[in-house]
Order: C-alpha cells, then structure tokens, then sequence
C-alpha cells in the first residue's frame, strides 16, 4: 500500500443515472492502463471488461460467458477464465467474494482490496477506495502484530432505490 491517492465516490449509483458514461469511462481507463503497462487489452478481454461493466451488479462467470455466447456463438469456458484473470490480475474488475461475482474498478491502481457497498435486494454494488479506512486496518493489524496481505471488505445493505420498497 503505498499511494496516498484519494478517490472516495461521491454518491451510490442509482437506477437512470447515466450508465454509458461509468462504461466509456472504465473501458478508456482500462485501454490507457494496459499501454501503460505494456500488455494487451484484446478484443475478447475488452469484451469481458465491457459485460462486466453493463451494470454495477456483480456478474458470475457463468453470466459473462453466456452473454458472451449469445454475442460470439460457441466461447471456451476457459477463455472467459483467462480474460477475467487478465482482468483481476490488472485491478480492473474485483471480484465479490460473497457472490462469486464480478464487478469493475472504477478506480483501477489502487492498492488496497477495496471496500464494497453491496444491495442485497438489487445487487448494485459500489467500491469506496477509502486510502485512509483501509490504512487504519492495515496499522491496527500491525499493531496486532498481524501482516495484511489482502483486504476485502463486503458491507451489505440497502440502496436508496431498494430501501422504500423491502
Ligand atoms: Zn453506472
Ligand atoms: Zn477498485
Ligand atoms: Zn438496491
């Protein structure tokens, strides 16, 4: 953990905000990244980045690979794998432990595991990147004498769409 990067999300994305802006944004974030780091993002691994991203609800792989279907005809499972590996390996999806499911980074680099705000009635689910919460873990951990290899923090609860009608 060493970036001192804040990007703390100002509000949970809700039903009819404009999705096709958080989509652009992550696939132009995905693209600069990969050239940065010198690696390829394919065209199947865009693809995959792109269904990921066709909500803020996580997707298992099992989606993916059957909307990818629908799209390309016959897909290797493997493949689906592989590309969502190339995906988590460069921080550009997460994957929700609590699911089994995938969602984008709308922040990619950060350091730290994340901590995610999960609906459990839509499933929309928002990253809160927060440098300082996941800093804190990470010196009371210390403190503990415990080292922090990875974190991952999954907050369940209700989204102000879900919240009205439990
Ligand atoms: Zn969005
Ligand atoms: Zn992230
Ligand atoms: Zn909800």
């Amino acid at each position: 953990m060493s970036t001192e990067k804040k990007h703390i999300i100002a509000d949970f994305p809700q039903g009819g905000h404009n999705h096709a802006i958080c989509i652009s944004d992550a696939l132009a974030m995905a693209e600069k990244l990969c050239a940065d780091n010198s690696v390829r993002l394919t065209e199947l691994r865009r693809k995959v980045l792109e269904l990921v991203w066709s909500s803020h609800k996580p997707l298992g792989a099992y989606d993916i690979l059957e909307m990818l279907q629908e799209q390309r005809g016959v897909t290797a499972p493997p493949t689906v794998y592989r590309a969502l590996d190339f995906l988590l390996a460069h921080k550009l999806i997460h994957r929700i432990e609590s699911l089994n499911a995938y969602v984008g980074c709308a922040s990619p680099n950060h350091l730290n595991g994340g901590q995610f705000l999960i609906c459990k009635k839509c499933g929309t689910t928002a990253e809160l990147d927060d440098y300082d919460l996941a800093k804190k873990i990470d010196d009371r951990a210390e403190g503990l004498g415990f080292q922090v290899l990875h974190q991952m923090i999954e907050v369940s609860g209700l989204c102000r769409d879900c919240v009205g009608d439990k």
